[in-house]
């Protein structure tokens, strides 16, 4: 977890390589979908272009989709999904029905400001439509009232490990693969 910018997909990437499982990133499904406009594709454009969230059905049914694919077998890190409180709670119920649990959130706490201004330098970079100033103020808002709410229950659930986000790309890494070991011993 952590607000637009905080760099969880690149952790994700590097963190799942490391740990040999899959990171499903539900933004990044979103946009290769979008890009290939399939049905999926089309219905969710305009949505993240005006930086809000895909409906929580669409959401839930292509994580658990994904889910029951072979590679997630020996477990699997999710990128940018649960991001609302119903979200996390499908998320709970599916898993337990598959006997399955979520061992670890982490979340990267970052410096919002420096995050806005990393969002509008990926902005010019890559020219991504959510990453406008107007649209990256909008994502932050959504994110503070309806994600940032869950690590209070991963706080309850006692899943909540926080991290500096604020740093070298390496150094993260390496702060968040320490945790992980620390979960898993
Ligand atoms: P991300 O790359 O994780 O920042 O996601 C980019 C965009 O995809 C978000 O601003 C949303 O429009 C959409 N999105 C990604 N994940 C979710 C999710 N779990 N729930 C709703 N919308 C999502």
């Amino acid at each position: 977890m952590g607000p637009p910018g905080a760099g969880k997909g690149t952790q994700a990437e590097r963190i799942a390589e490391r740990f040999g499982i899959p990171a499903i990133s539900t933004g990044a499904i979103f946009r290769a979908n979008v890009k290939g406009q399939t049905e999926l594709g089309k219905q969710v454009e305009a949505i993240m272009a005006s930086g809000g969230y895909v409906p929580d059905e669409l959401t839930n049914a292509l994580v658990r989709d994904r889910l029951a694919q072979d590679d997630c077998v020996p477990g699997f890190l999710l990128d940018g999904y649960p991001r609302t409180v119903g979200q996390l709670h499908t998320l709970d119920e599916h898993l337990a029905q598959t006997g399955r649990q979520i061992d670890v959130a982490l979340e990267l706490v970052v410096d919002e400001d420096q995050m806005v201004a990393r969002l509008l330098a990926r902005a010019a970079d890559q020219g991504r439509a959510d990453d406008t100033e107007e649209v990256i103020r909008e994502r932050m808002a959504i994110y503070r009232a309806q994600t940032a709410p869950l690590t209070e229950i991963y706080s309850e659930q006692g899943k909540l490990r926080q991290l500096d986000g604020m740093g070298g790309v390496d150094e993260i890494t390496g702060r968040i693969a320490d945790a992980l070991n620390d979960v898993r011993s």
